[in-house]
């Protein structure tokens, strides 16, 4: 059974092998266009069958993951914009959810939850006048199924491997400008929230911009872990910061929760877990939004690793809360409107820098109505982006003054 599957993997990536070349081949326009007309899902017969109507054919490979169970397929990019994938499903009843976009620059991806466990028993891409790439599922017993079949790791894509990046870090004392990594949440084929119109991945990134011309303009370092909306995993967003060498990581956000009101502005910093069950459910949808989108979060087995990581963590823990309070109180003088519990403990992914103070900004909820349209006002962003910026530069003053004592 699995060396069936290999041997339609393999086929798989032939198809894709030679023209995994940077440029289209003449006449070609860069980006194929998806064709939600020539574009279905049936069941039947025991299979399930997908087929992509696209219009013109583009490299590709199609893998298998499991917990939870999904297909994977990366194009080199096709535009999905304006199609609502879930309008394929209908009643197939073997895939759960559905969801495609930007994955990373030049790349798109589409992920398929499945309900059960099953592999491709046949994969291939129709070239001519109706380009279409159609691949087959049959269902097979858990035994069967051999987990992370051909797993994307992040060497495949020229990531920077944790590892690499893991250089000893020295703690900033004012002597230099401030690096401060910004994360926009989301991104690609994760919107995040969507609520009232808006996509959460859209909200942060333009906030992103602004709060990063800012800091520039007080002299402060910035980079950010994505500029545009492609997906991140978690990992590398947190890889990025280590590999910039930050003093600080903000990642942006504003979800949506469902239990409850929630409203104003919340900041997160790291902690064993969450206070309120609310919170809880928005690190697990964080979470399993990244894993759905193919990408694992790799525990470290590593007991030195462990040990290190702790004793770096005990000195960085105080000043993530620091940062989290300070951001807090710059938000509160500001007159902004912030959440009744505006300073929260969560074990978000990315506040897991073990050596670089990390917080999480939830700048409103996109649930709320008077959330959003706050966060659509280019008056109270203006304020909010000059709030984080004081509050960053307040912040970073104390940090130093307290990193030249302790190095007395
Ligand atoms: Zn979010």
């Amino acid at each position: 059974m699995i060396r069936h599957i290999l041997i339609l993997l393999a086929a798989v990536f032939a198809l894709a092998g030679p023209s995994f070349a940077q440029t289209p081949a003449p006449g070609l326009s860069a980006l194929a266009q998806l064709d939600p007309a020539r574009s279905s899902i049936h069941q039947g017969g025991g299979q399930t069958d997908i087929a992509l109507g696209i219009s013109q054919p583009v490299p590709y490979r199609a893998y298998l993951l499991a917990d939870p169970y999904r297909l994977v397929v990366d194009f080199r990019e096709v535009n999905f914009t304006g199609h609502d994938p879930r309008a394929l499903l209908g009643k197939v009843s073997t895939i759960t959810d559905l969801r495609w976009g930007a994955f990373r620059p030049g790349w798109s991806r589409m992920v398929a939850e499945l309900s059960r466990p099953m592999v491709l028993v046949s994969a291939e891409e129709r070239s001519g006048d109706t380009p279409q790439i159609r691949l087959s599922l049959r269902a097979v017993p858990a035994a069967d199924f051999k987990a992370k079949q051909g797993a994307a790791d992040s060497a495949l894509w020229g990531l920077p491997q944790p590892a690499e990046v893991a250089t000893p870090h020295r703690r900033q004392d004012g002597s230099r400008p401030l690096k401060i990594v910004l994360d926009p949440g989301h991104g690609g084929l994760d919107p995040g929230a969507q609520d009232g119109g808006l996509r959460e991945a859209d909200i942060v990134l333009g906030f992103a911009r602004q709060l990063r011309d800012k800091l520039r303009r007080a002299g402060m370092t910035v980079v950010m872990t994505r500029d545009q909306d492609v997906f991140v995993p978690l990992e590398t967003r947190v890889t990025v910061a280590r590999a910039t060498g930050a003093d600080l990581f903000i990642s942006l956000h504003a979800d949506s929760i469902a239990e409850g009101v929630a409203t104003g502005a919340t900041i997160y910093r790291l902690a064993d877990h969450a206070e309120d069950e609310a919170t809880r459910k928005l690190v697990a949808r964080h979470d399993r939004d990244d894993i759905l989108a193919g990408v694992d979060l790799e525990g470290q087995g590593d007991q030195v690793a462990h040990i290190l990581v702790d004793l770096a963590r005990r000195e960085t823990q105080p000043r993530s809360v620091r940062v989290a309070q300070v951001l807090a109180g710059a938000i509160k003088t500001e007159g902004l409107k912030m959440h009744k519990h505006p300073v929260q403990g969560a074990n978000f992914s990315v506040l897991k820098s073990p050596d670089i103070p990390s917080v999480l900004i939830e700048l409103g909820f996109l649930s709320s109505a008077a959330d959003r349209k706050r966060l659509r006002d280019p008056d109270w962003r203006a304020r909010m982006v000059d709030a984080i910026t004081r509050g960053v530069l307040a912040w970073a003053q104390s940090d130093a003054a307290e990193a030249k004592l302790l190095r007395q």
